[in-house]
């Protein structure tokens, strides 16, 4: 379960509606959160232990019979006693993961990188969003919205016309007044409040239509396209997680936009079919999306880290075909914590609350060394030929998953030369060491497809020299 940080000065939790305010609890009716949750959520919830991910416990036995997995199990099957002493002893995030007996509080798993010895769950150390003071849009006024409604079209961009673009209404308050929506004359009409599909729908493209670093792209990619197919997908592997990744990456989106007029040409704009024209949206109704965006991004936190902790333990046990599709949920959230805590949002920026995001972003960063440290873990391979997926898409998703694999060399190097201190945190623990091997490999690969023949020599690696970290 997640438990929210205790509490200090200006680190308020976010409880959105105070008691016995009328207009605010008709509002709470509608932005029933929980319900839409259960609506979008195509997998168990979190909290509840018995009925969780059903799929990875009941999917294909035949898996678990090779790699590491099986390796694992042998021994722990033979210490029992030591895995469950273990466990209650709290060990390190690593020792967990790899089933090893964690000694000390700095353990010789974490000897080279003292800071990756984390002995708390990650829904402990987090969430992060819940915790943030942002109370905008929280008070909205609904029942005076008399004026007249305007159906416009939201967008991202102001100037780029083939930008995603949500259709979203908005009412004026005063039938007078109402002409032109303005800051404070308008709001969204209770029954027009852009459902959490729409919203994860119009974020989601957007993301995709923004220029950005290829390997970030292929992995955004990867994860919209995975997940972004509604409930169809859900008997996918881990399909539950990447969803909840995606949403959460789709609501960040939303909900890092600011309605800033500094220069920039970051906002949220809504376009007038008969002016042809974009402007801004105005100030209430970008802080209602901030607002959804905030609340769900606080619900879909709680249930991914809980979820993260759980494939921890050893009835949750993940499964080699469920680890690429950890593997990419994991950098996607390293990227959102990471935009977070390289941004100078004001209610991100209390001492407080950057600790907690600096601390939960190191946590995963043990997390992924705990599952990924082995030159095995390089190769990873999407293997979905036991769902039920069409074949032309799974044969798509093995390209886009591909393309992340391919794009990865180019990205460490970026982060190998980057000075922020968040990028080198990942630069010298996971980067620095998967980085050498895969030129190792390349280099390898082009001098034999120089010499010899025409041999495709993918898995024709000799690891053998190349040292666990
Ligand atoms: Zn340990
Ligand atoms: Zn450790």
């Amino acid at each position: 379960m997640a438990s929210p940080l205790p509490m200090g000065p200006g680190f308020v939790p976010h409880m959105p509606f105070s008691a016995g305010d009328n207009e605010c609890e008709k509002y709470f009716d509608l932005f029933d959160f929980g319900a839409w949750e259960r609506d979008q959520a195509s997998t168990p919830k979190h909290s509840r232990k018995s009925s969780s991910s059903s799929k990875s416990s009941s999917s294909s036995p035949s898996s678990s019979s090779s790699g590491l997995s099986s390796k694992s199990k042998k021994r722990n099957l033979q210490h029992p006693e030591q895995t469950a002493e273990v466990r209650e002893n709290g060990a390190c995030i690593k020792c967990r993961i790899r089933r090893v007996r964690c000694d000390l509080r700095v353990c010789a798993q974490c000897k080279k990188f003292e800071y990756l010895c984390i002995h708390e769950q990650l829904s402990t150390i987090g969430p992060v969003f819940i915790n943030i003071h942002d109370k905008a849009g929280e008070r909205v006024r609904r029942d005076d919205l008399t004026g007249r409604s305007v159906h416009a079209l939201v967008t991202f961009s102001e100037t780029d016309a083939s930008a995603p673009r949500m259709r979203l209404t908005i009412q004026a308050y005063d039938p007078e007044k109402g002409s032109r929506p303005n800051a404070s004359n308008c709001a969204i009409p209770r029954e027009h409040i852009p459902t959490w599909d729409s919203l994860v729908q119009w974020a989601g493209e957007q993301i995709l239509f923004e220029d950005k670093t290829p390997f970030l792209k292929a992995v955004e990619t990867f994860i919209m396209t995975y997940s972004g197919r509604g409930n169809e997908g859900s008997q996918l592997p881990k399909f539950g997680l990447v969803n909840r990744v995606r949403q959460l990456t789709c609501m960040f989106k939303i909900w890092m936009t600011q309605h800033s007029s500094s220069g920039h040409s970051n906002g949220i704009y809504y376009y007038r079919p008969p002016k042809n024209d974009t402007v801004r949206l105005p100030f209430a109704v970008h802080e209602e999306l901030r607002h959804i965006a905030k609340k769900a991004m606080e619900s879909l936190e709680r249930d991914i880290l809980s979820e993260l902790d759980a494939c921890m333990t050893q009835s949750k046990a993940v499964q080699p075909f469920e680890k690429p599709l950890l593997w990419v949920c994991l950098w996607q959230l390293l990227f959102v914590y990471r935009q977070l805590l390289g941004s100078n949002l004001p209610h991100a920026g209390s001492h407080r609350c950057r600790e907690v995001t600096r601390r939960l972003y190191t946590a995963l960063v043990a997390y992924y060394t705990g599952f990924f440290h082995t030159p095995k873990s390089l190769n990873l391979e999407l293997d979905l030929s036991r769902t039920r997926m069409p074949q032309d898409l799974r044969h798509r998703m093995a390209v886009l998953f591909q393309n992340i694999l391919d794009t990865r060399v180019g990205f460490y190097q970026v982060m190998q030369g980057s000075k922020n201190e968040f990028d080198t945190l990942i630069s010298s623990t996971i980067v620095e060491n998967e980085l050498k091997k895969l030129l190792k490999r390349r280099s390898r690969k082009s001098k034999s497809s120089r010499s010899t023949k025409s041999s495709d020599s993918r898995d024709d690696y000799d690891d053998d020299d190349e040292e666990d970290y």
